[in-house]
């Protein structure tokens, strides 16, 4: 599955919105069962209703969602990186995620302390940057010896990497983020390779006080527009309020929203930025036992997106029987879909699309 690390400066409410998403997820566990992995870990199912609309149609007796991974990394202060540098656990906790959400505070409350002494949203996005691209910049430069003795003897793979971790230190030593860095198409997999904290997409997500949860504030709009002159997502969020939702019943949730003129509620919209951050889509396999949800990325292959459920679906990979969600609930289901000329038969270079409900078939 993917996984998203949520970062921040201690107290801008980390861990009130961890548990809010943990929690929202835990009550919805009739349907959507729901599993802690560590205390710090939460696999969070997507809101997905479209879903719904399919096992209604084909009568599913089980409603499966795809998941995301949220992990609570804790420990970023300012000067993290020098001195004792920032802990193992963070590092191994943070390298492994694909994307990062920086919790930005955008409340004032003065029983709350702030590290820094000030709200300040953007000074603290940029202290937690600056954290994440020292450490960077370390362990790019302990990588570098090794690789250069290894360019020496004619070691190819070495030499494209100290080209690839220059491309990186040339951003990170301007002050800039490696993701950054132009790097050459056909470089991608060796780049990631690196494992660079701040080569990951960035999310952000500012946390606002209750009475600012459906208009943002003065903080907010800061980070908006900060975040749209880096092209990358914003969420405006009440970490207090999303707590409150998430111990409410499904039904009187929605009440809830309304009365705080709230479409959808934060951690919907935080898990649907995550998803375009990503690059993902959703396709659904529907039956009479399950009526499920799957996650992969755009632009991947029918054999490749069904090794999502399971690694012989692609090995034995021969066609996918494809119906687009439209079509399948215009039709009322599969038999329908057929009847109507609507179900595809798909080869190995079929590019799966978001909605698509698929049938794979496979060698074993
Ligand atoms: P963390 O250190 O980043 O994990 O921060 P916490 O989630 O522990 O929050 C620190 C304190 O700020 C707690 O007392 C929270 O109740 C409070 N807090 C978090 N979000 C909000 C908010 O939106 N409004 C207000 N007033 N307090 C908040």
């Amino acid at each position: 599955g993917f996984k998203c690390g949520i970062v921040g400066l201690p107290n801008v409410g980390k861990s009130t919105l961890f548990n809010a998403l943990t929690q929202t997820a835990a009550a919805q566990a009739a349907n959507y069962p729901f599993c802690t992995i560590e205390p710090n870990v939460g696999d969070v199912a997507m809101p997905e209703p479209r879903l719904d609309v399919l096992a209604k149609i084909a009568g599913s007796k089980e409603i499966i969602p795809t998941r995301m991974n949220f992990v609570d990394i804790a420990g970023l202060v300012r000067g993290a990186s020098k001195g004792e540098g920032l802990g193992n656990q963070f590092l191994a906790n943070i390298r492994e995620v694909d994307a990062v959400a920086y919790v930005l505070r955008c409340f004032e409350d003065g029983d709350v302390t702030h590290v820094e002494g000030r709200v300040d949203p953007i000074a603290d996005l940029e202290t937690v940057e600056t954290e994440l691209m020292l450490a960077d910049m370390e362990s790019l430069e302990k990588r570098t010896p090794n690789l250069e003795k290894k360019a020496r003897t004619g070691d190819k793979d070495a030499k494209e990497a100290i080209i690839l971790i220059e491309l990186a230190l040339a951003e990170l030593r301007e002050g800039r983020p490696a993701r950054r860095a132009d790097v050459p198409a056909d470089k991608r997999r060796e780049w990631r390779m690196l494992q660079l904290l701040t080569a990951k997409p960035v999310l952000y997500i500012a946390n606002v006080d209750e009475e600012s949860a459906a208009t943002g504030n003065a903080h907010s709009a800061r980070v908006e527009e900060y975040a749209k002159g880096e092209g990358a997502p914003c969420v405006v969020i009440s970490a207090k309020i999303e707590s409150e939702i998430a111990v409410l019943a499904p039904e009187e949730r929605k009440d809830y929203l309304d009365a705080l003129g709230l479409e959808e509620t934060g951690l919907t919209r935080m898990i649907h930025a995550g998803y375009t951050l990503l690059d993902l889509i959703t396709y659904f396999t529907v039956g009479p036992k399950e009526a499920r949800a799957w996650t992969i990325r755009k632009g991947w292959t029918a054999p490749r997106a069904a090794g999502v459920i399971h690694g012989d679906f692609e090995k034995g990979f021969i066609r996918a029987e494809t119906i687009a969600y439209d079509d399948f609930v215009a039709a009322n289901g599969e038999a329908g879909a057929r009847e109507a000329g609507k179900l595809r038969q798909e080869g190995k270079e079929y590019v799966v699309q978001d909605g698509d409900v698929m049938h794979f078939r496979f060698n074993v």
